[in-house]
């Protein structure tokens, strides 16, 4: 009977010791967050030390851009250390949902802040991503070969007036899967698979390169009229060397569909990983960047606009681009209806 009672005793002190003991490991557990990020800006060494200013969660990245990031939450599967996943434009924050990769979350604090259109949800579940900054698709043009009005709107590019004039990139790319998206969700299907095939028929020369090649073919001559997002054009505008500033003397640009529908806007964002073993730091963290100093880090590292409307930021390049009117639709339905973008793109032989 002694002999039990001391036992008894004996485990009881383990047991306490043994949750002494584990509290701290404990803690040290939840004082850190794994982050897989696309971005690789100098304002967000700022941003992320903030964070752990303010919460003690230390940040451990991982950077890479957006495709080698998918294929490595692939191939890490269940036991990816990932809690938050950040990347850029909604034809690839849908496609990561469709892959499994965010987990849902709730967050009243995000829903408040972060305007309807520029999140995404999983019903029942909750919320799985959530832009946190925006960019907008210009129309760039040649000054001495275009005049501003015959390219003030994405529909204006397909008609017989800029035949031989319009360059793009790969229309296979996220940034412009987005755009034709976003012109289904308004247009329909049937008239955007119109605007493609006179899309193909005006272009100066076959798709290749990015956004910042469109804009120095458009200097050159080779293309009078391309796309772009807005950062790269702001990235020029405000650059110093003399071979940018050569590029911006020759160019215009346009604010499209300002009469009508609004610019196309994407967004950058993010989420919760779905396996994160750190899922409160996870909705923590994007809690902050939703905050009103994050919001200016997170926006002004890349040149783009905050999505927290009472949010302003003080940056030159975007005070020269000036006003606009945007796009107001899902940028959820904008980056599922890249499967439809796509095969209409290879209906009518858009590279
Ligand atoms: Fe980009």
């Amino acid at each position: 009977m002694k002999t039990l009672e001391i036992r008894k005793f004996l485990e009881a002190t383990a047991l306490l010791l043994g949750g002494l003991l584990a509290l701290p490991l404990y803690a040290q557990e939840i004082k850190e967050l794994n982050l897989y990020s696309a971005r690789h800006y100098q304002t967000d060494e700022a941003l992320y030390s903030d964070f752990t200013k303010k919460t003690g969660i230390k940040i451990n990245r991982i950077e890479a851009d957006d495709n080698a990031l998918a294929e490595r939450l692939k191939s890490e599967g269940a036991n990816s250390p990932a809690d938050v996943i950040l990347m850029v434009d909604a034809a690839r924050l849908w496609r990561a949902q469709i892959d499994g990769f965010f987990k849902p979350i709730q967050s009243k604090y995000l829903e408040s802040r972060i305007p309807e259109n520029l999140r995404s949800k999983s019903e029942p579940e909750g919320l799985t991503w959530f832009g946190f900054s925006t960019r907008a698709r210009l129309v760039v043009y040649n000054k001495a070969k275009v005049n501003p009005l015959d390219v003030d709107t994405y529909e204006k590019l397909a008609e017989p007036i800029n035949k031989g004039k319009v360059c793009t990139r790969s229309g296979a790319h996220p940034y412009m899967l987005s755009l034709i998206g976003a012109m289904i969700e308004r247009r329909g299907e049937k008239a955007t698979e119109e605007w493609a095939k006179g899309m193909v028929v005006n272009m100066a020369r076959p798709p290749r390169g990015g956004d910042t090649d469109q804009i120095k073919a458009v200097a050159s001559g080779e293309c009078g009229v391309a796309l772009t997002n807005s950062y790269y054009l702001v990235r020029l505008l405000r650059s110093t060397k003399p071979e940018d500033q050569a590029i911006v003397s020759k160019i215009g640009f346009v604010w499209p569909n300002q009469k009508t529908t609004g610019v196309h806007i994407n967004v950058a964002g993010g989420g919760v990983a779905k396996n994160a073993p750190h899922s409160q730091a996870a909705i923590q963290f994007l809690e902050y960047l939703a905050s009103d100093s994050a919001q200016e880090y997170f926006a002004n590292g890349n040149n783009e606009w905050p999505v927290v409307k009472s949010v302003k930021i003080e940056n030159e390049g975007l005070k020269i681009l000036g006003p606009y009117k945007a796009e107001n639709i899902s940028i959820a339905a904008i980056g599922k209806n890249q499967i439809a973008a796509q095969r209409l793109l290879d209906r009518v032989g858009y590279k």
